[in-house]
């Protein structure tokens, strides 16, 4: 499986994130194909494909909204930007 570079543009917004970190303390911090991606600058995810991130389909956004870790760092991302205002 591919490691992925660590700049990957955001599906959703265009934005580049430089960086990409694992949530989930214990895993592998480099990112492979099917992991879930949180953009930092809207918030919205994105699945690593290859050397780009797509859109998840409509199966892979239901898994994502009920993976407790998923939840967890939507949240954080949430409040942050909450307090960005
Ligand atoms: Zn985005």
């Amino acid at each position: 499986m591919p490691k992925h570079v660590f700049h990957s543009r955001c599906p959703w917004c265009e934005a580049v994130n430089t960086r990409a970190s694992n949530a989930v303390p214990g895993e592998a911090v480099a990112p492979t194909d099917g992991d879930a991606s949180l953009c930092f600058y809207c918030g919205e995810w994105a699945i690593f494909d290859g050397d780009r991130q797509r859109k998840p389909t409509a199966a892979e956004f239901i898994e994502i909204g009920e993976d407790p870790d998923c939840q967890k760092l939507r949240a954080a991302w949430a409040h942050l930007e909450g307090g960005r205002g």
